[in-house]
């Protein structure tokens, strides 16, 4: 599946988890979809490989079907096996589900990674939210669990306050948090530097929600599309208006592709790449499991391109944090080389590629 080398024997978790959400397409609403989902994402997350615990958890009306899914000689059969059951039937929603690992890939990919690319590495924890937008915890508590993991730079990156899906910041909030980022830097800034970032949208015309001067005062703007997502009309021209907008330093998730959900904006990638290494632009891949965006194809072609890239884990609560280790697997799928990951990078030369837009 996606060009990943099927492996002989049980079916990998993935296509086990592809299988579940293709039947779980074929039930109508109520109990019965509900169960092939959950199994869905059992298989997706679990730590390894799942045909036992699928079919120990399964309600004992499914566990016949799901004995049949994990008996399949490897990826190829069960694929075969779930055509069958679906009679042929195209999968609508099989593109959004394209091209994102599951737990256990993520564990495997990252035990052959390079060694720049194991989590531990990462001295920048970028991309998390607070309960000032819609993360969990406070800023104190999402920067003492990054410092625990052993960064030595963070950004925090809440919602601006055009997201109407979540309580996004207004300009006030934005200086109130600022205070408690200068905070903690007076009180733990030699441990750990805190930076203010700012996700901001990017609106259907590719301009952004918060005005140029209010963006100067942040440290990193992030900008992202959480919106007008449908995948028909090419949106080349919205992104490169918002990465050349000045003062925006990171595309944040770029599809803002939502896995089984949707598979996110059209664009001619490679043309946005390009802007955005021209302008200064790094490309971030995000790790948080149900977006994985970048995918590693795509993250190879903005390799091509020339990028920067940073790795995120859009953390919205302290636990989240490891989700860089999913945008850690997905570089190192993509050959992203680590000289050009910002996260591997020191605070002082992160803050003077923000200062002058060159990396040393
Ligand atoms: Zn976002
Ligand atoms: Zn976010």
């Amino acid at each position: 599946m996606d060009g990943l080398p099927a492996r002989a024997g049980a079916p990998s978790n993935r296509a086990l988890a592809e299988a579940l959400f293709q039947l779980a397409e074929g039930e109508p609403h109520g109990d019965r979809k509900l169960a092939f989902l959950k199994a869905g994402y059992r298989a997706l997350d679990a730590t390894r490989p799942a045909s036992r615990e699928l079919l120990e958890e399964a309600p004992a009306w499914l566990r016949p079907l799901v004995s049949q899914l994990v008996a399949c000689r490897g990826d190829g059969a069960l694929e075969a096996a779930v055509e069958r059951l679906r009679s042929g039937r195209p999968s609508r929603r099989r593109p959004a589900r394209a091209r994102f690992l599951s737990r256990v890939e993520v564990r495997e990919t990252l035990a052959g990674a390079p060694e720049e690319l194991d989590p531990r590495r990462l001295r920048g924890a970028f991309h998390w939210h607070t309960d000032a937008s819609d993360g969990k915890a406070s800023l104190e508590a999402m920067a003492r669990a990054c410092l625990r993991r052993g960064a030595s730079w963070a950004v925090v990156t809440d919602h601006s306050r055009g997201l109407e899906v979540a309580s996004g910041l207004d300009r006030e909030g934005v200086l109130l948090q600022r205070r408690r980022v200068e905070r903690w830097n007076r009180e733990h800034g030699e441990e750990m530097l805190l930076l203010q970032g700012l996700e901001v949208e990017i609106l259907e015309d590719g301009t952004v929600d918060v005005p140029a001067l209010e963006r100067e005062e942040i440290d990193v703007v992030v900008a992202a599309v959480h919106r007008r997502l449908d995948p028909g009309p090419d949106q080349t021209e919205r992104l490169l208006r918002a990465v050349s907008t000045p003062g925006v330093r990171v595309l944040a998730h770029p599809r803002g592709r939502l896995f089984h959900h949707r598979s996110g904006v059209r664009a001619r990638w490679e043309k946005v790449f390009a802007a955005c290494a021209e302008h200064g632009v790094a490309v971030e891949i995000n790790g948080f499991p149900r977006r994985q965006d970048l995918d590693w194809e795509l993250a190879r072609l903005a390799v091509g391109t020339g990028c920067l890239f940073v790795l995120a884990s859009d953390a919205h609560a302290p636990a989240h944090l490891a989700f860089d280790e999913y945008a850690c697997a997905i570089a190192s799928r993509a050959g992203v080389p680590p000289a050009r990951i910002l996260n591997l990078r020191q605070a002082e030369v992160v803050r003077d590629w923000l200062d002058h837009g060159t990396l040393w």
